[in-house]
Order: C-alpha cells, then structure tokens, then sequence
C-alpha cells in the first residue's frame, strides 16, 4: 500500500515522484523501461552515453531543470551545462550561399551580438526593428494577457511584426523544433510564455553525464527517501472501483493506493489502463479526439573519429518550416529540397560521454507521428542526405547507422492508442483548442486518477514542459490530498456540458 503511484518515469513522472516525496507521501514509481528518462532517457553502450535521439534543452538558463537540480540537492553549475559555443545556425541565404552563426546557451547582451544573427541571415534595418518591437512585445505581454492569444496563431501574430521572409524562416523553424507542431495551429500564448523564456534564458542546454541523468538522480531521491521504483514494470490495468482509483495491476503484480499519477498520455491511460468505461462517455469522445504533435524521426551515426565540433546545429532555409500546408505536402511525398535538421553531439557538451577518438551524432527531422506512415522512410533518407551534405568527411568515419522511426519513440514512451498518433515528439499537440483553457485538465474524471508530463499541467518545450508539469501536478496531488477531497475534473464538467 503506498500513498501515491506514478506510472512512468519520463521527466514528467519522475519530477512528480520526488516532488511528492518531499512531502512526505510515500512513492511507488514504475516504468516498463528498465532505465527512468523516457524519451529523455540516456542510454550507456560501447563506451558511449547518448539520448536516443537528438535532445537539448531551452531554455537554457533559469530553467525548470535548475529548480529541480537544486530540489534533488545537486549545484546546478555543476549538474548544468551551458557552453559558450553552444550551436550554429546555418541557414541558406537568397543567393544560395549558407550563412553560419554561432550562439551560446546563454543570451548575449552585448548589442552587437544581438543584431549578429539577423544581420548574418540577410535582414534589412527595417526587418531588425520589427524583430526588436517583436522581442519588446514578448517580454510586455502580461501573463494575464497570455488568454486573449488562446485562438490566436504564431504565425498570424509573428507576420504582424513585419521581420521579413528570413526572419520569419528563423523564427517559424524555432517554434517548430520547441513545440513540433504547424506554426498556423500553434496558439501565440504558448509561443510566447517561451519565447519569453528563450530570449531571457537562451537555448542549448545539457546536463553532465547525459540529458537524462537529472531523471536518474531524482528515482535516487524518491528511493534515497523511502519510495520505490521498479522498473521493466508495465502497468497492465489502472484499477477503478465506484468512480475512484484503487492501484494498478502490473506484468510484477498488483500495488494499490488511493492516489495515480500517469506520466503515460493521456489517451492510453483513458482508452487503454483505465478503460473507457470508467469515464462519461462525453470525457471519452473528447479524450479521442486530441490530436498529437508531430514526430522528429532520423538516425545515430557513430563514428570512429570526432568529425563535428558543435555540440547542436541546426540547418535551415525558408522551405524548413512547416505549417499545415507545407506538413500536408511532404506527407504526399513532396519534400522540399532543404527540409529543418536538426543535430546533437552528446560528447561536445561533455566529453567523458564517448570514448576517445569517437563520437555518436544525433540527426533527425520532423515526420508524422503515425508509427506506420511512409513518411516515416522518407524523412530518414532525407536526414542522411542533408547530414552528408553539411559534413562531406563524415562518410569516410561512419563506423554504424542506427534508424530510429516514430514507432521506435512509441516504444520507447508511449503506446499506440489511436489511429495516427504513438510516435510523437513531445506528446498531446500543443495547438489551438488544446492549450491555455482548453489544456487537458491534470485531474480525470476517475476520483484519485490524475495526469503529468508533456500531456497536461505544465507549459514550454518538450522535457521543460515535463518537469513543469511534474512539479505543478505533485502541488495540486498534496493539496487534494492534504483537503482529502474528492473532485470533478473540470474536463468532465465542460464535457458533460
Ligand atoms: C526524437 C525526439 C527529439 C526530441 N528532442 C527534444 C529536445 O531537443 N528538447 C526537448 O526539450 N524535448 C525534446 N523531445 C521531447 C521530449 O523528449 C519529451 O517531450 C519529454 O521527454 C516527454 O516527457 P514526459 O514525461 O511527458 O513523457 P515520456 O518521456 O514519454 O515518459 C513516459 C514514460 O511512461 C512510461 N510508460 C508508458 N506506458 C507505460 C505503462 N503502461 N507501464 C509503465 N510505464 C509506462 C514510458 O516507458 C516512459 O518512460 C524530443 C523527443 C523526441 C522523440
């Protein structure tokens, strides 16, 4: 019997379980995983460690990340990195030539720097003034204001800032790599809560020993503290009696407390562990009918010489950026010739993580999130040709190739549920109708049942909005539990109504 399990140790999970620790509940934490992280998660084989797939983090400084950090006892100077040449941006001017900027994790604030990037991508003065009156308006939108931009989209609210084609390219190719969803669905509330904290805090964050060793240390502390995980454990069934949760029923057994945390999605706790029939039948519909985010999918290159020195590129033209239409295109087959690549090299952050003379780069790009679409090839074949392209030497030192697809992601996280979706990047699409008021509620209907991770209760980009969620969603579990309250989501209030 223990106070409270949480299903899943993604960043989302594993934030919410040393959070509810602290306060003293006692924690069970399972994961079918045998390693906590999730997607996040770092894997250490033939002397490498690596993510899965290309991962960093933003914002960079003053980050959720640094909150948990300091909450599992580590110095954040220490456990953080934020190198002073972070990445480079390479972008294909109008000429056809590529422009190559360098950035560190943290913001400049040296003028010269600040006007570098737009002066390097070929912006007029009047296109970098919009972009200042652009920065401007970010930092002075209020968060009480943030609501009266739910239905407005980023890309009707970024056009209206006059920041001219390159511009435009640069920022809708961030807002698809922080959020991997059209930049005409995505609600300008959410880009710009982060665009705030991008411009504020940058991006381009790791952390020592791997972006996944945070998740590591905080599984330490719930166990350090008296809970305990289980891992290589996957939760079969979440047990409901009478419209109230009573534990799970796992491939190791079966654990029961008042209280679930799922850190698994949304949808396959509700269509799958759970059970539709626990659920009003209007909460059920509208669960089916969350879209998910879009995937990034590509390869692992390992390499038997360090051949790039970046720890992140990114490469970029105006064809990059993906809204509806462009989506909808290269989903026909239609790709342009310079589709978004994005790249990581673990050990340029921290160069115990391969051994000397290797290096393991990390490549991919955005893909539909459906395990079985034949996007899923294409978009690998197009990451090795524009990879080949921006470092002609590294054929001579690949050593192996390792694929990864959006049914690799969804067997890494999460299960397929619904037609479409399982492979995605980050998780519910964080789009119009789906944020800010119409967010998913953290609380199900089911009393005691609750959500954390990329899904519900928190804000930002991908492992950011994890933790986020971990921490808000382990305050409300304490305060409903401190009330020993039973509740009614407000999901399935306004879905009844
Ligand atoms: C290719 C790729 C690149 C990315 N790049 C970035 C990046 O650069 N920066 C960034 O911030 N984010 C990035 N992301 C997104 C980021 O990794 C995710 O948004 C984030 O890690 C999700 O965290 P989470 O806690 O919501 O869930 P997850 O990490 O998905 O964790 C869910 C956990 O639940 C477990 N689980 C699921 N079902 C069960 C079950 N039935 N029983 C037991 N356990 C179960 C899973 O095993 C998993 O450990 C990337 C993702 C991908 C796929």
């Amino acid at each position: 019997m223990y106070d409270v399990i949480v299903i899943g140790a993604g960043y989302g999970g594993v934030t919410c379980a040393a959070a509810l620790t602290h306060e003293g509940h006692r924690v069970l934490l399972v994961d079918k995983n045998a390693q906590p992280g999730g997607k996040a998660v770092t894997v250490r084989a033939e002397g490498f460690a690596y993510e899965l797939w290309p991962i960093a983090g933003g914002p960079a400084d003053m980050s959720r990340f640094h909150e948990l950090a300091v909450f599992l006892g580590r110095d954040p100077e220490e456990a953080i990195l934020l190198p002073e040449y972070a990445s480079e941006f390479r972008y294909k001017r109008d000429d056809g030539t590529w422009a190559v900027v360098p950035f560190s994790a943290r913001p400049s604030r040296d003028p010269a720097a600040m006007v570098a990037l737009p002066t390097a991508l070929g912006a007029s003065e009047g296109e970098v003034n919009g972009l200042m009156r652009l920065v401007g308006a970010v930092f002075s939108t209020a968060d009480e204001a943030l609501a009266d931009l739910d239905e407005v989209s980023a890309l009707d609210w970024v056009r209206g800032f006059g920041i001219g084609h390159q511009l435009e390219s640069y920022l809708f190719m961030v807002l698809n790599l922080l959020f991997v969803v059209a930049v005409d669905r995505l609600p300008a509330s959410e880009a710009v809560k982060t665009l705030r904290d991008f411009f504020a805090g940058g991006g381009g964050r790791y952390h020592l020993g791997g972006f996944g060793q945070l998740a590591e240390d905080a599984v330490d502390y719930v166990v350090a503290r008296g809970g305990e995980f289980r891992p290589c454990t996957r939760v079969e069934r979440i047990l409901v009696e009478d419209g109230s949760v009573k534990g799970i029923e796992t491939s190791e057994g079966t654990f029961l407390a008042p209280v679930v945390v799922s850190n698994a999605g949304v949808q396959p706790t509700v269509l799958n562990l759970a059970g539709p029939e626990v659920f009003p039948s209007a909460y059920v519909e509208k669960v089916e009918s969350y879209e998910p985010s879009w995937a990034f999918v590509g390869i692992r290159y390992v390499l038997d010489a360090p051949v790039i020195e970046t720890p992140m590129t990114l490469r970029f033209s105006d064809e990059s950026w993906w809204d509806e239409a462009r989506y909808r295109r290269a989903e026909a087959g239609e790709w342009a010739e310079d589709p978004l690549l994005f790249v990581i090299v673990p050990a340029e952050y921290d160069a115990s993580l391969a051994p000397e003379g290797r290096q393991m780069v990390l490549a991919g790009t955005m893909c539909s999130p459906d395990p079985d679409s034949p996007m899923n090839q294409a978009a690998i074949e197009h990451v090795d040709r524009l990879v080949r392209a921006t470092w002609p030497g590294i054929d001579d030192h690949i050593v192996r190739k390792d694929v990864y697809d959006a049914a690799t992601v969804s067997s890494a996280s999460r299960d397929r549920t619904v037609p479409g979706a399982g492979g995605e990047c980050i998780g519910l699409a964080q789009i119009i109708g789906q944020c800010g008021a119409t967010k998913p509620d953290v609380r199900s209907p089911v009393s005691g049942l609750y959500f954390t991770g990329c899904d519900a209760g928190g804000y930002g980009c991908g492992t950011h909005q994890a933790v986020d969620s971990g921490f808000n969603v382990a305050e409300i579990v304490a305060a409903d539990r401190a009330g020993h309250s039973g509740f009614v989501s407000a999901d399935a209030s306004s879905a009844e109504s």
